[in-house]
C-alpha cells in the first residue's frame, strides 16, 4: 500500500538548505556548490521554478567560476570552486565535481547567458583535458604547478562520468567533439577494465551500483554503449535487479528466493552485494537499468515496490526529506536522490544529468 508523497514538506526541507546560503556568516563549508546543486535538483524536480525564485543567486554561482593562468604555461584553465572561502588561498581549487554541479545548477536556473557569453569554452575544455591521466581515467583536480592530473587524487569511474558530462554540457556530441578535449578511446579502454564478472562496474572486480551508473552514463554520453557486449549488458541488468531487496519477481536464486532478502527493506536497492538497502541506490540502480533498457526498466524493477519502500521507509513525514534508510534522519543528499529516483520512474527526470528533462536537450 502506498502512502502519499510529501511534496510540500520536501520543498520546505530543501528551501531551508538554500536559505542558509549565501548568509552573512561565511561558513567554512567547502561544499556550497554541492549544497546548492542538490537543493535545486530536488526543488526543480518538485516543480519549483528556481530560475524565478533564486534568480539573485546566479551572480553568486558565477563568482565560483575561476580562470587560471599557470606560470610557464600559455593556456588558461577554468572551472568552478566549491566555495569562495577555499578560493581565498593562493591555490584555487577548481574541480571536476564542482564544475559539473555548477553547470547543472545554471541549467536549472536557465542561465543561458553563462553558456553563451560568460563561459570560456576553450579554457574549460583545457581543464578537463589536463585532468585526464595516461591510462584514460581522470583525476578531479590538476596539480597547479605543472599542470598534470593531481597525483594525490584518486581516479575512478565517477570522474570519467563527470568529465564526459561536462563536455556534453558545453556542446560535445560526436566523438570528434569530445576528441577535441580528451582521448575518447583511452577513457573507453579504462572503463572496460572496470567491468566485473558478475555484471556491473567497480574496482577490484567488485561491482558497485554508483560506479555502474557512472560508467553506463559515460558510455551513453560518448555514444559507445555498443562497445559493451550484449551478454555483458544482460548480466549487468541481472546484477542490478538482484540489488533490489525483494522476494518476488523474475530474478531469484535456484531455491526460488533472493538470498539478500530482508522484509524491512522490501523493494529498496542496495549498492553492493550483502549491503543494506539505501535510498540513493534506488536512483543509481534505476538509472543504470533505464540506460540499459529505456522502455522496460520500470517493469523489470518492480517500480511499485521501490516507490513503496521510499515513501513508507525513508521519507520523513514530519519534517520532509528522505533519509539513507529507515533509521537515520533525513539529509540533503538522500532527499535529492529519493526525489530523483521517483521522478526518474515517472519520466520527468533526465537520468544522465540527474536534472529534470526540460533543462537539457
Ligand atoms: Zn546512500
Amino acid at each position: 500500500m502506498s502512502v502519499g508523497f510529501e511534496s510540500i514538506k520536501h520543498v520546505k526541507f530543501l528551501k531551508r538548505h538554500l536559505n542558509m546560503l549565501p548568509s552573512s556568516q561565511q561558513s567554512h563549508d567547502v561544499n556550497r556548490i554541492a549544497i546548492i546543486f542538490y537543493s535545486m535538483v530536488g526543488l526543480s524536480a518538485l516543480g519549483v521554478d528556481c530560475s524565478r525564485e533564486y534568480e539573485s543567486q546566479i551572480a553568486y554561482i558565477y563568482e565560483h567560476y575561476v580562470k587560471l593562468q599557470i606560470p610557464g604555461y600559455d593556456k588558461t584553465f577554468s572551472g568552478f570552486v566549491g566555495s569562495l572561502t577555499v578560493n581565498v588561498s593562493n591555490v584555487p581549487c577548481i574541480s571536476l565535481p564542482n564544475t559539473l554541479f555548477a553547470l547543472l545548477t545554471l541549467k536549472i536556473m536557465r542561465s543561458d547567458d553563462f553558456f553563451y557569453k560568460h563561459m570560456d569554452r576553450q579554457s574549460l575544455g583545457n581543464f578537463i583535458r589536463k585532468c585526464q591521466c595516461s591510462d584514460g581515467s581522470f583525476a578531479s583536480v590538476i596539480d597547479m604547478n605543472k599542470p598534470v592530473p593531481s597525483p594525490v587524487d584518486s581516479t575512478d569511474l565517477r570522474f570519467c562520468y563527470i568529465a564526459t558530462a561536462i563536455l556534453s554540457l558545453i556542446g560535445c556530441k560526436t566523438k570528434e567533439d569530445f576528441q577535441e578535449f580528451i582521448d575518447v578511446d583511452r577513457v573507453i579502454d579504462y572503463m572496460m577494465t572496470k567491468k566485473c564478472d558478475a555484471g556491473g562496474f567497480g574496482d577490484y572486480g567488485e561491482a558497485h551500483a554508483g560506479y555502474t551508473s557512472c560508467a553506463l552514463c559515460a558510455f551513453k554520453l560518448l555514444s559507445s554503449l555498443d562497445k559493451l557486449e550484449v551478454e555483458f549488458r544482460e548480466r549487468t541488468t541481472d546484477w542490478l535487479l538482484y540489488r533490489q531487496v525483494s522476494n518476488s519477481g523474475t530474478v531469484l536464486s535456484q531455491e526460488g528466493r533472493n538470498p539478500y532478502y530482508d522484509p524491512e527493506e522490501n523493494g529498496g536497492f542496495q549498492g553492493r552485494e550483502n549491503k543494506f538497502a539505501d535510498t540513493c541506490y534506488a536512483f543509481w540502480c534505476l538509472n543504470s537499468l533505464k540506460i540499459l533498457d529505456e522502455n522496460e526498466f520500470n517493469n523489470v524493477c518492480r517500480a511499485g515496490l521501490v516507490q513503496d519502500y521510499l515513501l513508507t521507509k525513508t521519507q520523513n513525514n514530519l519534517i520532509g526529506g528522505f533519509s539513507k534508510n529507515d533509521e537515520d534522519n533525513p539529509d540533503l543528499y538522500h532527499t535529492c536522490m529519493g526525489i530523483a529516483a521517483l521522478r526518474l520512474m515517472n519520466g520527468f527526470l533526465n537520468g544522465l544529468f540527474c536534472i529534470p528533462k526540460q533543462f537539457v536537450s
